[in-house]
């Protein structure tokens, strides 16, 4: 069997992360994977390829179609295009049971969905941090902001993060670059709205993009479609980022094709000792040990090898003593909002595909009389943008032949989106537990239950009547409301927001938590969590530069301990 100090269990955004930070501190840290190799830019294989030159002219792949037979569940999100399809899962190699619709967006390659995420980057307040505790759902996470904003500032240093200072307290600032430029719509809807609610504010996304270079990466030149893979690293991946300068360290390992099973416990030291592997190829199995394990395999993936790590001290999956293992499952609430169009502003236009759009922080729920809804708690935030029609709108123009085409030359006219993010509470009864089958490597399939509860449905009312009051108050004309959820049927079901979250989570408490305040198992010393998994509520704002920021500290906090010999 071969050792190493570490062994990190997936390589996308936090497993890169956990790479850095252990070999950096001295480690030799082996990282497992369990898809394939995709090598920075190399691989990159429809990068720079025009739409044009797809048989389907890059086509969205949608749910039956036979383009996306092989991906069933991945189809169901509207990022599922013939351009990027190679870096989504296949669903037969990782099936899983859901009771409700529930869809579990995987990326199986080295980088993981680092690849392909959409790079929006907002740090969490203390209205996030002691949301549990105020209101009453979930339990009281053992971190504040204070906590964990040095590591917020030490990521956004390494990764690059554009963006405008607020100064607002429930979406703090960072470390920005300059902020990407609004295009003349949005300039419109920002000065209505904001005379309009003194309060609100209308922001350019914040996003792991550079404008300026860093580390070798350079700014980006605005050619739009990311989730190819970006051969100038402008925006945060492994790839670009993380996995470089793990290597450089010249302590990496990375083995791909190669799934976690299981981790190896020794009861007699209550330590995990190793990893059970198996070889997606070949099918065989082989163990790795290592003084400390990181699970950063992504919230449910890491939950998995938890459930199937069972012992006799752990019937019921490892390090979870307390029951909550697999429980509390959360996810964003969306495609709910509004859309209007803006008369004008016909001699204004945007040069290249600036891949960001606009950002309305929360203003519900304050914690002021102001702010205060009767009718649910917690928030949500907005992501949207405007643009020009393009010659697509002739399909529902009336009009025809040549006077129709001519008039196509032309951009059409402006119109203007939002749509909301909305937080979800942490439920004991929307959780994960293992289901009677196995896939192809032998390893239990997830069994997932989780459904939208009484608050995230009210919360999505006033979500679309919201946008659309702002929209009409800003000025924009034949506005209409959307929303695209119905009970038990696919359209805006949990998971499609891509934040799923919990199912292992934080808390100060062993009897009802699984992880202590350093994302380090209560149950199990030498065993760290710091995927989506560990969260112990869901904001309303894009996790993963919180899941890198309690990564980084983890590794800080684990390298600390396995040097003063507690680990
Ligand atoms: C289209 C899209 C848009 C998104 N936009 C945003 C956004 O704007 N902002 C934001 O904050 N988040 C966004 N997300 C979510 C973001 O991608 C995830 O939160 C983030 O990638 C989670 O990081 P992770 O390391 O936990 O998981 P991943 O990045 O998914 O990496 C996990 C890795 O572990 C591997 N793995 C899984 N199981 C095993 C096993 N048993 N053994 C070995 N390896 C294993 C996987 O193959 C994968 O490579 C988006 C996601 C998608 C798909
Ligand atoms: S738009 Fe920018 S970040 Fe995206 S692929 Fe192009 S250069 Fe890279």
């Amino acid at each position: 069997m071969t050792t190493y100090d570490a062994i990190v269990i997936g390589s996308g955004i936090t497993g890169g992360w956990a790479a850095k930070e252990l070999t950096e501190k001295g480690l030799e840290t082996l990282v497992i994977e369990r898809g394939r190799n995709v090598e920075h830019r190399k691989d990159y294989i429809t990068e720079h390829k025009p739409n044009w030159q797809f048989p389907l002219r890059n086509a969205r792949l949608g749910v039956g179609t036979q383009s996306a037979r092989e991906y069933p569940i991945q189809a169901r999100t509207g990022q599922f295009h013939e351009s990027v399809k190679h870096f989504f899962i296949k669903d037969h190699r990782n099936p899983y049971v859901e009771d409700k619709p529930f869809t579990w967006i995987q990326g199986d390659q080295v980088g993981g969905k680092s690849l392909i995420w959409g790079r929006q980057v907002y740090r969490w307040s203390n209205l996030d941090f002691e949301a549990n505790l105020r209101d009453g759902h979930g339990v009281d996470w053992p971190i504040r902001y204070a906590d964990l904003a040095p590591w917020y500032s030490y990521v956004e240093r390494f990764i690059g993060v554009s963006g405008e200072h607020l100064g607002l307290a429930h979406l703090p600032d960072g470390e920005f670059q300059p902020p990407m430029e609004m295009n003349a719509g949005e300039k419109f809807v920002k000065a209505g709205l904001e005379r309009a609610f003194p309060g609100r504010r209308l922001t350019i996304g914040r996003v792991a993009i550079l404008t300026q270079a860093v580390n070798g990466r350079l700014p980006c030149h605005y050619c739009g479609p990311c989730e190819r893979g970006c051969s100038t690293g402008s925006y945060f991946s492994s790839q670009s980022s993380t996995l470089p300068a793990a290597r450089a360290t010249g302590r990496l390992t990375i083995v791909p094709d190669s799934v976690v099973h299981s981790l190896i416990y020794d009861a007699a030291k209550n330590r995990v000792t190793g990893v059970r592997v198996v070889d997606t190829t070949t099918k065989q199995t082989r163990d790795y040990s290592a003084r400390l394990i990181f699970l950063c395999a992504s919230t449910l993936a890491t939950t998995r090898v938890l459930l199937t790590s069972k012992s006799p001290r752990f019937p019921d999956g490892l390090a979870n003593s307390s029951g909550a293992l697999g429980r509390y499952l959360m996810d964003h609430h969306f495609v709910v909002g509004a859309n209007g169009a803006i008369e004008g502003l016909l001699d204004r236009y945007y040069q290249g595909n600036r891949p960001n759009g606009i950002y309305i922080p929360r203003f519900r729920n304050l914690g002021d009389d102001a702010s205060r809804r009767g009718d649910y708690v917690r928030g949500f935030g907005y992501q949207g943008g405007a643009s020009r029609q393009g010659w697509t709108r002739g399909g529902s123009e009336a009009g025809f032949g040549v006077e129709l085409k001519r008039k196509l030359h032309d951009p059409g006219r402006w119109t203007m989106g939002l749509t909301g993010f909305g937080e979800c509470l942490p439920r004991a009864d929307n959780q994960v537990q293992l289901a009677d089958q196995t896939d192809e490597f032998g390893i239990p399939l997830l069994r997932i239950h989780c459904t939208w509860g009484e608050n995230e449905l009210a919360m999505r009312k006033d979500m679309a009547a919201s946008a659309a009051e702002m929209l009409e108050a800003a000025g924009c004309q034949e506005v209409q409301t959307r929303d695209a959820y119905k009970e038990g049927e696919l359209g805006a079901e949990p998971g499609l927001g891509i934040h799923e979250m919990g199912t292992a989570r934080m808390g100060r408490d062993p009897r009802t938590s699984v992880l202590n305040a350093h994302n380090q198992a209560h149950d199990v010393p030498n065993l760290f969590v710091t995927d989506g998994a560990c969260m112990a509520s869901s904001s309303c704002v894009n996790p993963s530069i919180t899941y890198m920021a309690l990564t980084a500290r983890a590794c800080d906090y684990a390298v600390g301990e396995l040097k003063r010999g507690n680990l």
